[in-house]
């Protein structure tokens, strides 16, 4: 049945949930090796960096997302080679570019008509990064220490949108289409009962859900935690992951649906609870730890961080203030650079006591010094900001936190 003697997602996925931690499943390499998986005669997996999966009529394709455009030419001789010669409908799982921006060219590459189907706020949100381009190519430069700044400026728009359910048949098989909150506002997973699957979108990645990006709109750690409690009671035999391996069994399907739902429910109920007794985002910061019960290979702070999914839930329901009064309008960074030096006499003296910062490993307390003293003199302090920075992304597990310390200094 499988037409790839070598790769085997679903073992790949019994091998990942042996391990007790886990890398990164989520790099950027991922896209630029793509494989076709069959499932059945009508069903593959294709691995990308954002998966697509495709149903198969005889020679008419149902795709679920696309995949990024630079992996487009690898995708398109996949789909051929098995027998596609027209795609019939693209359903996108939302909007983010690693899964739609495949949509023009693999839709340019096969006769017929192609109908998008997507969530409504789906365009709304096409319509909002023309208006953030040079912010978006900037995030996405720093997140995945690209060269320049790179965001594409043309979409492939959805010709059908629904807002809360949305059924379609195809092949004799009833996918039901369904919206939810977590990671964007325009998300849809997809359970197909012919297949017994369910396709998650982003909904499900192999890490700690992406709830909590430093640079992005507001995320849902709350409705993403009801969301999976409700896809798992389709109880299904595979997870299509938005990205990583296939999953497959009832059992394992169900548990890490659950466990996923329960640590998001976990991090939501515990800041609003240490919110409403008063207290600041800082204190919650240190005096949450995430409960062993989570440890999971699934679970890693991987992609996301999970400090920044305690950031999101104060973000959603409380605000930007972060219940610290100095941090309501605090001075300009040359003016506190200026202070630290006059603290320690001169530049030079201040340059030492951050290399003494450095030395006892105080990074994260020698960071906050050096942006300001950087911003008074960039020249003397660039060496030490660069090697502070560098060892605090060292420290990190998440590619987020990586991306941003590490952002102007990996060279
Ligand atoms: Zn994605």
């Amino acid at each position: 049945m499988n037409t790839d003697n070598q790769y085997n997602p679903i073992e790949l996925s019994k091998e990942y949930l042996k391990k007790s931690t886990l890398g990164n499943q989520v790099s950027i390499e991922q896209g630029f090796n793509v494989e076709l998986y069959e499932v059945s005669n009508n069903l593959a997996f294709i691995k990308n960096f954002g998966n697509i999966a495709v149903f198969k009529n005889d020679s008419t394709g149902l795709l679920i997302d696309t995949g990024m455009g630079v992996s487009s030419m690898q995708v398109i001789e996949k789909l051929k080679e098995w027998g596609i010669s027209n795609i019939e409908y693209i359903i996108y799982t939302h909007g983010h570019v690693d899964h739609v921006t495949g949509a023009e060219y693999i839709v340019n590459a096969f006769e017929g008509t192609t109908k998008i189907i997507a969530h409504e706020n789906v365009t709304k949100r096409f319509d909002r990064y023309k208006k953030t381009i040079g912010y978006n190519g900037i995030i996405n430069q720093r997140q995945f220490g690209l060269p320049s700044p790179v965001f594409p400026n043309d979409f492939a728009y959805p010709d059908i949108t629904y807002s809360d359910e949305y059924e379609l048949e195809f092949n004799e098989s009833i996918m039901i289409l369904t919206h939810g909150k977590g990671e964007t506002d325009d998300a849809t997973y997809i359970y197909s009962n012919k297949d017994d699957a369910l396709f998650t979108g982003d909904f499900f990645i192999w890490s700690l859900p992406n709830a909590g990006n430093p640079s992005k709109a507001q995320r849902y750690v709350g409705f993403w935690g009801e969301v999976l409690k409700k896809m798992s009671e389709y109880n299904s035999e595979y997870l299509f992951p938005g990205h990583g391996p296939l999953i497959k069994g009832k059992k394992t399907v169900k548990e890490l649906l659950l466990d996923t739902s329960n640590c998001l429910l976990w991090i939501e109920e515990n800041v609003l609870n240490l919110m409403n007794k008063g207290y600041s985002l800082r204190e919650i910061q240190s005096e949450l730890v995430l409960p062993e019960e989570f440890f999971k290979p699934y679970l890693v702070s991987a992609y996301d961080d999970f400090s920044f999914l305690i950031n999101s839930v104060w973000r959603q329901y409380g605000g930007w203030y972060s219940g610290t009064p100095s941090e309501l309008k605090p001075p300009k960074l040359e003016d506190i650079g200026r202070t630290y030096i006059d603290m320690a006499g001169n530049d030079n003296n201040l340059l030492k006591f951050l290399e003494s910062l450095v030395n006892s490993q105080k990074y994260r307390e020698a960071s906050v010094i050096v942006d300001a003293a950087y911003s008074v003199n960039s020249d003397l302090f660039s060496d030490i900001k660069k090697e502070i920075f560098l060892k605090l992304a060292e420290e990190e597990s998440s590619l987020m936190a990586k991306g941003i310390y590490k952002f102007n200094h990996d060279s």
